[in-house]
């Protein structure tokens, strides 16, 4: 998410007052809540698709009962109080494990985002990192470090099984770009999965699925059920010194068992995007750990550009009175 211009919040809700309606449909006023993503660049994008919106930012709300879209990111609690006539509330990012929790949440249709720009940004995130460990650039890093000349011979990237947990629409497009890329690519969900370059396992497979897998990704959404899914039962499952990459949601991971594991050397090696608590507390033992590679909350973010004719062709739908794109069922938790 880029990082939000607070100072510019009220010159960006007066940009999209336009008088304009190709489409002839009343849309009401959309709220925009973010302390993460541009909002002078989200009117921007969408004055471009949607002409006639009213689109106000947070704080800046004017009449609540103006109110019919609502387009945020972890609003605070409460948020939703004051609105009596939404009709549709956009997650800004893929997971709405926020949304989920919370007991406030308005009874709308809860869509997410799923644009082409974060699904390039995410499939890079973990390409990158996968083959930071195929091509042994993790151990080139020590060796500069203690300016050694140490060759390890490449293997060929069809010998290196790498798993991806979680076959969703993040999922699967990184599964795909592993197997583009020439990994031997297996994937692992709950129901049956059918990608192109794939072998997928589901429930009941997943002994099967981590037997073999050298490199284990997880792409999963937090719920209920995934919360601290991934453990000791699944790190010993692995082959000894397998890696681990986190792209979803820290808490999918049961942190001491992989701090456990990366002590033992079950686990040779990890890259962490996210974490039980973020920021990562300083004194939390991943970062003492040399074979840890920490980064902060940003394997993907919402591109606004990308995203902006979803979110207008949602709103729209709802005006019509249809479903909006990429709705979720957060009673399922994503
Ligand atoms: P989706 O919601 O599209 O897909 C979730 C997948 O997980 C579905 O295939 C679903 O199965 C499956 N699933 C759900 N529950 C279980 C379970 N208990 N056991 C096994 N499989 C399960 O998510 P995305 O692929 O788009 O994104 C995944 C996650 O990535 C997001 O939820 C978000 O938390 C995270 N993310 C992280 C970012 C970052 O910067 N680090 C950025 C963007 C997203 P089914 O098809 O049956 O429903």
């Amino acid at each position: 998410m880029a990082s939000a211009k607070t100072g510019e919040l009220m010159s960006a809700s007066t940009i999209v007052q336009s008088t304009d309606s190709k489409a002839g449909q009343d849309l009401g006023a959309l709220l925009f809540y973010s302390e993460f993503d541009d909002p002078v660049e989200w009117a921007r994008v969408l004055k471009a698709e949607l002409p006639s919106l009213d689109f106000r930012i947070y704080p800046d709300v004017g009449n609540p009962d103006e109110i019919r879209t609502v387009l945020a990111w972890q609003p605070f609690p409460g948020f939703f109080e004051p609105f009596n006539n939404l009709s549709l509330v956009i997650n800004l990012g893929a997971g709405i494990d926020s949304l989920a929790e919370r007991s406030d949440l308005p009874d709308v249709p809860i869509s997410r985002l799923s644009d082409s720009g974060m699904m390039a940004l995410m499939r890079s995130y973990v390409l990158f990192s996968v083959i930071r460990y195929a091509r042994d650039f993790h151990e080139f890093e020590t060796a500069k470090r203690l300016g050694e000349w140490r060759y390890i011979h490449p293997r060929a990237l069809h010998r290196i099984k790498v798993g991806v947990l979680g076959l969703g629409h993040l999922g699967a497009a990184v599964a795909s770009a592993l197997a583009d890329a020439g990994f031997d690519v297996r994937g692992w969900d709950q129901a049956e999965k059918q990608i192109s370059g794939v072998t997928c396992y589901s429930g009941a497979e997943m002994a099967s699925f981590l037997a073999e897998v050298e490199i284990l990704v997880n792409m999963l959404p937090l719920t209920g059920s995934t919360r601290h899914l991934i453990g000791k039962a699944v790190f010993d499952a692995l082959p000894r010194g397998a890696k681990f990459i986190n792209a979803s949601r820290g808490l999918v991971v049961d942190e001491p068992a992989l701090v456990a594991a990366l002590q033992s050397g079950q686990i040779g090696g990890a890259t962490l995007d996210v974490f039980w608590t973020e920021p990562l507390p300083k004194h939390h033992p991943f970062w003492a750990m040399e074979n840890v590679l920490v980064t902060p909350h940003l394997a993907s973010i919402t591109v606004p550009e990308a995203a902006a004719r979803d979110v207008a062709e949602s709103i729209r739908r709802v005006a019509a009175g249809s479903k909006p794109l990429h709705l979720t069922k957060p009673a399922r938790g994503y």
